[in-house]
């Protein structure tokens, strides 16, 4: 029975390429679908405005993804917002594993200030709240060919694309039916997709918590941003949840510092009311911090009473060097109760390595790095989608970088995702039909003080970006917007 519909599910994927013809009509109507729905961003030669925006780099169809990786990963993000939840709190645990990290890193080091002082003071607001999206690869394993989940890194802070994601759900279902895919195995193969509500849910849960009704959602955003419309609608569905649009205001760290100040009582006070949330959509970049007026900004909102998502242990806690530290030998396991759920976790790290020890493991992985490049990554401490360090460039900077250096990066096994074909649709560029990979995010929130959180998983992610293409990221330009098409090994 089983093998039967497995097999249903492959035949009534569609058959790619499309006939011209047929093409050319369904990318008209995924414009016309995006700009009637939100699915849009502004123009990148025009971040300011949003009068003129464009659709949203996409994908015309889902994109096949196996059934049982997809279903681990949505397994997996209860675990994981648990976890970090909980490392978030271990100020001890964080300032250490950063100790070589803050040599160079002037961005960690400012973080891990704030996090000492948050710590000398104690928590003003014990509540706190993850909204977070960990992205994986589905990797195909060199030696069984078998395919396996891997991450690739935890967001912690602004985790973006979730309105663009649950809207092409939206038109990929249409697009199937368009197709002649039958109605029962749409249903099977693509899932349910609303990270928006659940976002907004935790939002309003934090600002409902805080128990005061003319008290803010700070909603701390770029200068500039050409991904605004993707943020507005989790305002819109907040405002739908019964926070007031007067209660909701977007700032910039430099207006946060001009406009924000403590009372007696440590409340976070702008015109007057308290700041129930910060909500950062902006903050984990160095650009985010231009002079030490950002970073004291900062400062005064980690020690207020307001609800950050995240708190600065939880943004320390984001870092690819917790992520490295927690792969080694039974670091993790200190923060997961139960070895099942510990090994569960442990399943979908990728290989990681710190580079600032001169022991003999570090030093014949660095020179495996240096011998086969095309088997491993190099990254930096910085988010965003901005730097990743592979093949010659990777060899030159294992070689070169000064031992003070060493401890801000870490070496990753370069992953091998499985590679797949879809048409990329980019604004006023001819659509593409592509071989690509594509990278899978879970979104999911922990809500609440630091035993038992409230934990909550719903919605996903995929970027698909051409097989040829290293980094990812949407916003950065690399990758598009894309939904899974679940099928089953048969
Ligand atoms: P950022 O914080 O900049 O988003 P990521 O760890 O997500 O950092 O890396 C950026 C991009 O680089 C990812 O979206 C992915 O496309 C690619 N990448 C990162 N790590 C690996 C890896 N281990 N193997 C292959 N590609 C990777
Ligand atoms: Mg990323």
């Amino acid at each position: 029975m089983a093998q039967k519909d497995n097999r249903i599910l492959l035949l009534n994927a569609p058959r790619l390429p499309l006939e011209d013809a047929k093409l050319e009509e369904l990318t008209g109507d995924l414009h016309d679908f995006a700009h009637a729905h939100g699915l849009v961003m502004r123009l990148a030669n025009d971040k300011l405005s949003s009068e003129v925006c464009q659709t949203t780099p996409l994908t015309l169809l889902p994109s096949p993804f196996p059934k049982n990786v997809f279903e681990q990963a949505v397994k997996l993000q209860d675990l994981y917002a648990l976890l970090y939840h909980t490392i978030a709190y271990d100020f001890d645990f964080l300032v250490d594993i950063h100790k070589n990290v803050v040599k160079t890193d002037e961005f960690i080091r400012n973080m891990i200030e704030i996090l000492k002082k948050v710590k000398a003071q104690g928590l003003k607001q014990p509540i706190t709240l993850a909204i977070q999206r960990s992205d994986y690869m589905c990797h195909k394993d060199q030696a069984s060919a078998e395919y396996g989940l891997k991450q690739i890194e935890i967001n912690n802070i602004a985790s973006s694309m979730g309105a663009h994601a649950q809207r092409l759900t939206e038109w990929h279902i249409r697009i199937l039916k368009a197709l002649e895919v039958p109605d029962d195995v749409i249903k099977r193969a693509i899932p349910e997709n609303k990270p928006i509500p659940m976002i907004a849910e935790a939002l309003f849960k934090a600002w409902s918590h805080f128990n005061i009704p003319s008290a803010w959602v700070l909603v701390v955003v770029e200068n500039v941003n050409q991904n605004q419309i993707d943020q507005r609608h989790v305002e819109y569905e907040l405002e739908k949840l019964g926070v007031p649009m007067t209660c909701i205001i977007r700032r910039t760290l430099t207006q946060c510092y001009e406009q924000l100040s403590l009372n007696e009582t440590s409340d976070l006070m702008i015109d007057g009311r308290p700041v129930a949330i910060v909500y950062f959509r902006a903050g984990y970049s160095p650009d985010h911090y231009p002079t030490n007026k950002e970073w004291e900004a900062r400062e005064r909102m980690e020690l207020s009473t307001a609800i950050k998502t995240p708190w600065i242990g939880l943004q320390v806690a984001n870092t690819k060097k917790t992520q490295q530290v927690l792969s080694e030998d039974g670091v993790l396991e200190r923060f997961i109760g139960k070895p099942r759920d510990a090994r569960d976790i442990r399943i979908s790290f990728a290989g990681m390595w710190a580079l600032e020890n001169q022991d003999d493991v570090t030093l014949k992985v660095v020179q495996g790095a240096q011998k086969h490049p095309d088997a491993f990554v190099l990254k930096p401490q910085t988010e965003g989608g901005a730097a990743l360090h592979t093949g010659d460039e990777m060899v030159q900077m294992l070689r070169e970088l000064p031992e003070e250096e060493r401890g801000a990066y870490i070496l990753m096994e370069k992953l091998r995702p499985m590679i797949i074909e879809n048409y990329l649709v980019l604004a006023k560029k001819p659509v593409t039909f592509a071989k690509a990979v594509s990278e899978l995010g879970v979104y999911g929130y922990a809500f609440g003080a630091k035993d038992a959180p409230e934990l909550k998983t719903a919605g996903h992610l995929l970027r698909t970006k051409p097989e040829t293409t290293a980094m990812g990221g949407v916003a950065a330009g690399h990758a598009v917007v894309d939904t899974p098409f679940l099928y089953e090994f048969i």
